[in-house]
């Protein structure tokens, strides 16, 4: 007998990143597992109920900070290298939850980040800036309770970047990053000044602070984690804590929707006739045959329509659950029939999110001090 060879997983920040099995993701790396917790949350989102958020860091100290209204926060953001797409809706969707559960949110324009790892010189990044910011406030983010900044302009964010990069050796960066040019070295600090700027004393000092991020992103957690233990002394920082969300397939059913191929994703800026076709040409779980799918089922697990009603376009668990085993499992919908109803829910969705996103361009050219 021939053992299966072992499952390939590997989390890169800054290149591709495959998990073939998130469970692995909790002996290897260290991740904790969501589903415990979520008992202990008041009023969990549709993603922390679904699963789609399946793991943490130290959540627990973010979770009694909010059960006995203690000061805490959220961090996250955007490299600004396009316009939204499901990913990015996902995480921004994640911090203004906490956000409307007391935390003071942060929420970061990575357009260091953009330039190291993408090349995006500042003044296109800053176009997408805009952009990002009116989607981010046309989802419900509250500037008002809020701290929204650009990277390459926030001068602490840059200052705790340099008194980190005393704390690190070369030996660490390679064996966290690989071996990489020295501007992505030095995102990845700036990155870990943007994690605990919710920190500093003009901010209110140390607090819990948790930061919602993919799967991916968890380097720049460990990082942080490692740098918060490094500098307690001056900063009496409180370790970041984090949950992870599992990645959206690609359209065209490949594990992760990639910018080199627009095929495998839509943004929240495409028209809804582009994102109809993208929509009606992916890939599904389906069977070659009608009378195949409607006596045998389908499979759901590898349909990436699943996962967007999943991940974003189903508000009510039960309509998921019905589509993963009565519907698509039992072979009581054709995957034709189940693109069409998606399609009408995300034209609805979009249209509606790019009328509200007029809107705020002027507020986000405000916030981010552009004309
Ligand atoms: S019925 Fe829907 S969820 Fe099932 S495989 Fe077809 S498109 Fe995917």
């Amino acid at each position: 007998m021939v053992d299966d060879p072992p499952a390939k997983t590997v989390i890169d920040p800054f290149g591709t990143t495959v998990i073939e099995d998130y469970e692995r993701l909790y002996q290897e790396f260290g991740i904790q597992p969501f589903k415990p917790l979520l008992d202990q949350i008041p009023d969990p989102s549709a993603a922390m109920r679904r699963g789609v958020i399946f793991g943490h860091r130290d959540l627990e100290r973010v979770l009694t900070a909010m059960k006995n209204d203690q000061e805490f926060a959220v961090m996250s953001g955007i490299k600004p290298t396009m316009e939204f797409h499901l990913g990015t809706l996902q995480t921004a969707r994640e911090v203004i939850y906490f956000q409307q559960h007391g935390a003071k949110a942060f929420y970061c324009i990575a357009d260091v980040e953009a330039y190291e790892d993408n090349g995006i010189p500042f003044e296109r990044s800053q176009k997408y800036a805009v952009g990002n910011v009116a989607d981010l406030l046309a989802l419900g983010f509250d500037p008002q309770k809020g701290f929204i900044y650009q990277q390459s302009k926030e001068t602490r964010v840059k200052d705790l970047a340099i008194r980190f990069s005393r704390g690190v050796t070369l030996a660490t960066m390679k064996a966290i990053y690989g071996e990489r040019h020295m501007g992505l070295y030095l995102s990845a600090l700036i990155q870990a000044g943007d994690i605990l700027l919710p920190q500093l004393e003009e901010f209110g000092g140390p607090k819990p602070t948790v930061v919602p991020v993919g799967i991916d992103q968890d380097p720049h957690l460990r990082l942080t984690r490692d740098l918060a233990f490094k500098f307690r002394r001056k900063y009496n920082f409180v370790p970041p804590s984090s949950t992870y969300h599992k990645l959206i397939k690609g359209l065209d059913g490949s594990p992760k929707m990639s910018k080199r191929n627009p095929m495998t994703y839509f943004t929240l800026q495409e028209s809804p006739e582009v994102i109809s076709k993208k929509i009606l040409m992916s890939f599904t779980g389906g069977r070659p045959t009608a009378e195949e799918q409607r006596r045998l089922g389908a499979n759901p697990d590898i349909c990436p329509i699943y996962d967007l009603y999943l991940f974003h376009f189903f508000e009510r668990d039960e309509d998921v659950a019905k589509l993963y085993d009565y519907e698509c499992k039992g072979g009581k919908i054709l995957c034709g029939e189940d693109k069409q109803r998606l399609i009408r829910i995300v034209t609805e969705f979009v249209k509606e999110h790019q009328r509200k996103r007029r809107q705020y361009i002027d507020k986000a050219k405000e916030i981010l001090n552009v004309e």
